[in-house]
């Protein structure tokens, strides 16, 4: 039974809220305050979005505000779904109203950075001066913004994890949030330049009618150094140069960047870096409106090289494939075996890797493709012949020999030693065979 329920406030996370209510409900534990709000006590709230609720609680929210209301102001929804298409932003919308996961319905990368909920230590202060407590705001968890880009100070983390897998505490800012927090002050202005121009996209309305994140990008390199004078050939290499030179600290590579420009990576942190270097105003960069008199479905490319070492040009994959062959014979060989002689696997991955290739090139060069696939092993395989190999090595080494030497020498477990014994045959004789099943 619900008997108070505090009102939101502006910028404030449904998760912030939920935890407010178990603050100030008086109940003596959060699961409490969890089956209140979500008939569950072991409920997880998902400290970016919304949750579940009850219909007691539901009834409570639509009187304050509405479900709709609440997912577009109140939680990182616009963040992620910026940059997608109207028809899968609506999807995600009508699931997050509706309370339930996204799963993949909108691009949340799942990198390995660990994130925390963060906060402004002058925003608390006015929080607490002005509601007499403080909350966790939104604009503060915007994935790599540094600063607040309303008090301009660095932000501070709480220490708590944000992560998919969030825990279904419900930690309170007021209580988390120290009352004496130091604001940091900020001496770099192109980082607060940043961090206001992150905030004004992550605050721009949605407009339904607008280009694919990738062709507007696209449209907006033409008369910058980035497109060529004919308006066919996008000069990534150069962007992706310039941009490391303008971000300090830019974590993407060029194949990340040209990715993007054909609309393949929705990675909404990559887009703001890319369309802030442009001088891409956070209005146009929402309502992403491409002039008919460009018509950018005329501008047909071939299939697009992403290779770091080349960038973004018009490649004759024929050629190449018949080109590279040689060079992939000689790989693969030296891929075999290592130069001490050790048996290694020949994989796809391998071979791009030491082509200097993205993953993906081998399927647009099938002569090459074949070529790798003719050398393709089993696990099994590979250990049959990873085994061989160890068992002439303690030989020539005249070491002693039993199973632990050759697993010592091959870091093999015992059950695939003994899956391996079928396939031993097909790499050395019937006597160094029986040999080997018999350790
Ligand atoms: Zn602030």
């Amino acid at each position: 039974m619900i008997a108070y329920f505090p009102s939101i406030y502006p910028d404030e996370l449904v998760y912030s809220l939920c935890s407010r209510y178990y603050a100030h409900s008086g109940l003596p534990c959060y699961s409490m305050a969890l089956e209140d709000l979500f008939d569950d006590k072991s409920y997880r709230v998902n400290y970016e979005f919304s949750g579940h609720f009850s219909t007691e609680a539901k009834a409570i929210i639509n009187k304050m505000t509405s479900i709709e209301k609440l997912i577009k102001n109140h939680t990182m929804y616009p963040y992620y779904a910026r940059f997608v298409s109207t028809e899968r932003r609506e999807a995600a919308f009508g699931t997050l109203c509706e309370g339930n996961h996204l799963g993949k319905q909108l691009p949340i990368p799942n990198g390995n950075d660990i994130r925390y909920l963060m906060y402004c230590p002058q925003c608390s202060k006015y929080d607490r001066d002005t509601y007499g407590e403080t909350y966790f705001h939104r604009i503060h968890q915007i994935r790599h913004i540094k600063l607040c880009p309303h008090h301009s100070c660095l932000l501070r983390s709480t220490g708590i994890q944000i992560t998919s897998n969030t825990s279904p505490r419900l930690y309170v800012a007021e209580e988390v949030i120290p009352r004496n927090s130091i604001s940091e002050a900020n001496t770099d202005p192109s980082e607060l330049s940043l961090a206001r121009y992150m905030a004004e996209v992550f605050r721009q309305p949605m407009p339904t009618d607008t280009a694919s994140i990738g062709n507007y990008l696209t449209y907006r390199l033409n008369n910058t150094p980035y497109m060529s004078a004919t308006g066919f050939m996008r000069q990534t290499a150069k962007l992706y140069h310039d941009m490391r030179e303008h971000y300090a600290d830019c974590p993407y590579r060029q194949h990340h960047i040209e990715k993007t420009l054909i609309g393949h990576n929705l990675d909404q942190h990559l887009i703001i870096l890319i369309a802030f270097h442009l001088g891409i105003s956070p209005q146009d960069l929402a309502i992403r409106s491409i002039p008919a008199s460009y018509a950018i479905t005329t501008r047909k490319r071939e299939p697009t090289s992403y290779s770091t070492r080349k960038g973004a040009q018009m490649q004759d994959w024929n050629k190449l494939d018949r080109e590279s062959l040689p060079r992939i014979r000689e790989i693969i060989k030296r891929l075999l075996v290592d130069s001490t002689g050790r048996p290694r696997r020949v994989t796809e991955r391998a071979v791009c890797d030491m082509m200097g290739w993205p993953s993906k090139r081998l399927n647009l060069l099938p002569q090459c493709q074949a070529e790798v696939h003719r050398y393709h092993e089993t696990m099994s395989q590979y250990w049959a012949r990873e085994i061989v190999w160890a068992y002439k090595k303690i030989q020539d080494n005249s070491l002693r020999l039993n199973w632990r030497s050759i697993r010592d020498l091959t870091n093999i477990r015992r059950c695939d030693f003994i899956v391996a014994h079928p396939l031993l045959c097909h790499y050395t004789d019937p006597e160094t065979c029986s040999k080997i099943i018999s350790l």
